[in-house]
C-alpha cells in the first residue's frame, strides 16, 4: 500500500458497540489524532441485548439503551445515517452513499451483521429484530392476544418468543432443528429448554420449515413444510444473520466468513498478509483465539466487540505512535473469554467458553439438576471448553477459570 496521510483521520466504519469500543481504546492508548466514525444507523451506539427483551416489553427509548458517552470521546466525529459503499485500500479512501470520498489514515471494520430474511414477498406483519428501529416496529404489533409465529429457535428466537408470550401473545415457534438452541447447547439442554418453554405456554414445532406466508396486505397464516397451517398476525423471522461485507468487495481481504483478522485484530488478505493499518472488530471479525486453538472463528457474543475493539485500538495506537512499541503490543497475549447470557421468562442462562466446539457425547452435568438449577460442562478431548449455567451464575466462576487455563 502507498504511504499513509498523517493528517487524515482514523476512519471506523460501523457506529455500534465494536466501533465505539475501538474508538475509546484508541484514545485510551494515547492516540490523539482525528477519529471519524461512519454509521448507517441514525442512532448513536446503543446496546442490542435489550432489543429482544425490555425494548419490546416496555416503552424503552434510544436514551435508555444508548452507551454512555465517555469524556475521552468528546472530539470524535460521528457521521451517522451514512453508509460506506466502497473502500480503496491502496488509495486509502472510503466512498459513502452520499457521494463523499474520504481519505483515511487507518481503517477499522466494525459493520457487524444484519438479520437474514425468509424469501417471501414483503407483507405487513413480517419482522426481524437486529436494530432499535426493528424492535420498535415489532413492539407496536405485540399486543395481547396477537398470534405470533417465530421462525427459528436460536437464542434470539427463543428470547423473542418468551417476551411476546409475556406480553399476552399466543406464540408458536417453527424450526427445522430437533430442539431449540441445539446449536450450541446440544440436545440434552435443548430438550430441557423445549420442556421449559412449553410449560410457559410456547408451542414449538420442530423439524419443519416455512413453505409460505399467507395473507393479502398483511400476514394471516404460516404454511409449514409438513402441510400444517398456523394462523398468525405477526411473523418474526429469526433465521440467522449475514455479515455486512459488501462494501469491502474487491479489497483482497479474506472474507470467507466475515473478515479474517490475526490475533492482533489486523485484517488479513487472501494472500495471508496482515495489514498494519486495517483492523476488524466485533461480530464480523473471524480471528484465532489461543484459549482454544489457532482456528479463526467469528463469535457473536456481547463481550467480543468490547474485547476486540480494545485490542484493535491498542495495536493501532501503537502502530500510529511509531515509537517502537508496536511489536511488543502485537505480541501481548490476547485470548478473550467468550461469554453470553440469555433471559427467557424467569430462566437465566449464562455461558462461558465455546460450547459449539463440542459434540453431544461430550456434554456433562457438573452440578445441580437439569430440571432446576444446573451447571453443564462442554468437553473437547477431555478438556473443558465451555460451561453453561441455568440459574447458576456464581457457581460457574471456577469453571470459567478452568476454561481460561486450558480446560484441565
Ligand atoms: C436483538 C439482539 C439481542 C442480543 N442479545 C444478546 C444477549 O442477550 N447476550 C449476548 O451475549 N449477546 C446478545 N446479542 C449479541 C450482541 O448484541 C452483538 O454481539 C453485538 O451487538 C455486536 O456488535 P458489533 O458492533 O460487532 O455489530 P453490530 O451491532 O451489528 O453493529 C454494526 C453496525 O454497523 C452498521 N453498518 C453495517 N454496514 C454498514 C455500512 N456499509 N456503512 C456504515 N455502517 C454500517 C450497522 O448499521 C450497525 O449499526 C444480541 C444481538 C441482538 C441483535
Amino acid at each position: 500500500m502507498s504511504g499513509a496521510n498523517p493528517s487524515a483521520p482514523v476512519v471506523i466504519v460501523g457506529a455500534a458497540m465494536g466501533g465505539l469500543r475501538a474508538a475509546e481504546s484508541l484514545r485510551r492508548s494515547g492516540y490523539t489524532g482525528a477519529i471519524r466514525v461512519v454509521g448507517e444507523e441514525l442512532h448513536a451506539p446503543y446496546n442490542r441485548p435489550p432489543l429482544s427483551k425490555e425494548v419490546l416489553a416496555t416503552d424503552v427509548t434510544h436514551e435508555a439503551v444508548a452507551f454512555p458517552s465517555r469524556a475521552e470521546m468528546g472530539d470524535v466525529e460521528w457521521m451517522l445515517g451514512v453508509r460506506a459503499s466502497t473502500v480503496d485500500l491502496e488509495a486509502r479512501t472510503l466512498t459513502t452513499d452520499d457521494g463523499q470520498v474520504q481519505p483515511w489514515r487507518a481503517l477499522v471494520i466494525a459493520t457487524g451483521l444484519r438479520a437474514r430474511r425468509l424469501d417471501f414477498r414483503p407483507i405487513a406483519g413480517r419482522h426481524v429484530v437486529r436494530s432499535l428501529d426493528d424492535a420498535m416496529a415489532l413492539r407496536a404489533e405485540l399486543t395481547a392476544g396477537a398470534r405470533v409465529v417465530v421462525v427459528g429457535s436460536g437464542f434470539l428466537g427463543c428470547e423473542l418468543s418468551a417476551t411476546a408470550s409475556k406480553l399476552g401473545c399466543s406464540v408458536t415457534v417453527v424450526t427445522p432443528s430437533v430442539e431449540p438452541m441445539i446449536r450450541p447447547l446440544g440436545s440434552l439442554v435443548g430438550q430441557e429448554m423445549r420442556r421449559r418453554l412449553n410449560v410457559e405456554g410456547v408451542e414449538i414445532f420442530t423439524g419443519v420449515t416455512v413453505a409460505a406466508i399467507n395473507g393479502g396486505t398483511s400476514v394471516e397464516s404460516v404454511e409449514l413444510s409438513d402441510g400444517r397451517v398456523v394462523p398468525a398476525d405477526v411473523v418474526i423471522e429469526s433465521v440467522g444473520s449475514d455479515c455486512n461485507i459488501e462494501w469491502l468487495e474487491g479489497t483482497g481481504l479474506d472474507m470467507g466468513d466475515g473478515v479474517l483478522a490475526d490475533n492482533a485484530m489486523r485484517a488479513v488478505t487472501t494472500e495471508g498478509v496482515a495489514l498494519d493499518d486495517v483492523y476488524v472488530v466485533g461480530d464480523i471479525a473471524r480471528f484465532p483465539n489461543p484459549m482454544f486453538d489457532d482456528v479463526p472463528r467469528r463469535i457473536e457474543h456481547w463481550n467480543i466487540p468490547t474485547d476486540t475493539g480494545k485490542r484493535a485500538g491498542a495495536v493501532l495506537a501503537a502502530h500510529l505512535a511509531d515509537d517502537g512499541s508496536f511489536d511488543d503490543v502485537v505480541a501481548k497475549p490476547f485470548a478473550p473469554m467468550p461469554s453470553f447470557w440469555s433471559n427467557q421468562f424467569e430462566i437465566k442462562l449464562q455461558a462461558y467458553g465455546l460450547l459449539g466446539l463440542v459434540t453431544d457425547d461430550d456434554v456433562r452435568i457438573l452440578e445441580g439438576d437439569l430440571a432446576d438449577q444446573v451447571a453443564v460442562g462442554y468437553y473437547r478431548d477431555d478438556r473443558l471448553v465451555g460451561v453453561l449455567g441455568i440459574g447458576m451464575k456464581a457457581a460457574l466462576l471456577p469453571y470459567r477459570k478452568q476454561i481460561a487455563e486450558g480446560g484441565v
